[in-house]
C-alpha cells in the first residue's frame, strides 16, 4: 500500500526549502496579490480517501483550469460537433498566442488554449438559460460543493486588461466561430476562470475524470468515452507550450492556471491537486511541476 500521507509530506518538506519559487502571475493585477510562499497538496483517492498538507484549503483562482470544466459541460450538449469548430491538437504556443487562429481559419487548435475556451464558453451560452448561474451550480454539483464562487473582483480585473482575449473573440467572430455577442461570451469567460477553490475542491470536481465520467456524489455527467477524450485533451494540451514537458516529467493528464493551481489524475486512481502561486517561464507553477513529478517519481503512479 502506497504511504500517500507520508510522500506528500516528505514533497512539501523538501519544496519548502527550494529558494527559486517562480514569480506569480501579474497581467491580471488581482492575481498579483498572491504569495509565491504558498504551497498545497490535496490527494482525492477514488476510494474516498483523502490526503493533504500546507495551504491545501486556502481558495485560490482557478484560472485555466476552469476550462476543462467547461468543456465537460459542452460536450454533453454538442458531443462530436463541438470538433467542426475546434480541433484536438496541441499548439506548441502560449495560451494567448493569436497568429495560429488567423492562419487556420478561426479554428482554435484545442479546447484548452484561450481561443478554443472562449468557443466553448459561446456554446455554453448558447444552451444555457442563465450562462453563469447555470455553469456556477453544474461545479457546485459536481463537486458537492454549495460554497463555491466566482470572485468578482477576479473577474472584474481580467475584464479590464484582457486585451489579447478581447482579440482572439474578435477574430472568432469575424471567422464565424461565435455565435453570441463578443462582450457577452467574455463576460462568461472570464467569470469561468475567475471561479474561486481550495485543492480540495478542485481534486473533489475533476473527480469524474478520473472515474469514468461519475462525479464524487456518484451521478453520472459525461460517458466514459468523453471522460477518455478529455483526459486525452489535457494530457496533450493542458500545461500550454509544455504539455510535452508535464508528460514527461509527470506522466498523467491534468491542467495548470495561471493562478498556480494544477490538478492531475491517474483514472480509476486518484486525482492530486497542487497549487503554489510562482510560475515558470511558460506561465505553469514550478513548485506544483516539481511536487507532481517527485510523487509519480517516488509513487511509481503514472499513465506510463
Ligand atoms: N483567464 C486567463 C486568461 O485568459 C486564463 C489564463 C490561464 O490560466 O492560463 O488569460
Amino acid at each position: 500500500m502506497i504511504d500517500f500521507q507520508g510522500t506528500i509530506e516528505a514533497i512539501y518538506n523538501d519544496l519548502k526549502q527550494t529558494p527559486e519559487k517562480g514569480i506569480v502571475a501579474s497581467y491580471i493585477p488581482e492575481l498579483s496579490k498572491q504569495s509565491s510562499e504558498s504551497l498545497g497538496i490535496h490527494i482525492q483517492h477514488i476510494d474516498g480517501r483523502t490526503f493533504q498538507i500546507g495551504d491545501w484549503n486556502v481558495p485560490f483562482s482557478i484560472q485555466s483550469i476552469s476550462k476543462v470544466l467547461a468543456l465537460s459541460k459542452a460536450i454533453v450538449f454538442e458531443n462530436k460537433r463541438i470538433w467542426e469548430r475546434m480541433d484536438v491538437e496541441p499548439s506548441g504556443n502560449p495560451f494567448n498566442h493569436l497568429s495560429l487562429l488567423e492562419m487556420e481559419d478561426g479554428i482554435p487548435r484545442n479546447p484548452l488554449i484561450n481561443a478554443g475556451a472562449i468557443v466553448v464558453a459561446d456554446i455554453l451560452i448558447t444552451h444555457l438559460e442563465n450562462p453563469k448561474m447555470d455553469f456556477l451550480n453544474y461545479v457546485r454539483e459536481i463537486t458537492g460543493d454549495d460554497s463555491i464562487d466566482y470572485n468578482l473582483q477576479v473577474a472584474a480585473s481580467e475584464q479590464q486588461t484582457g486585451f489579447r482575449n478581447h482579440a482572439a473573440a474578435n477574430l472568432l467572430k469575424s471567422f464565424g466561430n461565435l455565435n453570441n455577442d463578443v462582450d457577452v461570451v467574455l463576460d462568461f469567460y472570464f467569470h469561468q476562470c475567475a471561479l474561486e477553490m481550495d485543492c480540495s475542491q478542485l481534486a473533489k470536481a475533476f473527480f469524474l475524470f478520473a472515474n469514468k465520467g461519475i462525479c464524487i456524489n456518484d451521478n453520472k455527467h459525461i460517458s466514459s468515452s468523453q471522460a477518455k477524450r478529455i483526459n486525452a485533451i489535457m494530457l496533450t494540451c493542458g500545461f500550454y507550450d509544455e504539455a510535452g514537458e508535464f508528460a514527461f516529467e509527470v506522466g498523467l493528464p491534468g491542467k495548470s492556471g495561471v493562478g498556480g493551481g494544477i490538478v492531475a489524475l491517474l483514472p480509476n486512481n486518484f486525482v492530486i491537486s497542487t497549487w503554489a502561486p510562482g510560475l515558470n517561464a511558460r506561465g505553469n507553477s514550478l513548485l506544483g511541476m516539481q511536487a507532481l513529478e517527485q510523487f509519480t517519481t517516488k509513487t511509481n503512479r503514472s499513465i506510463f
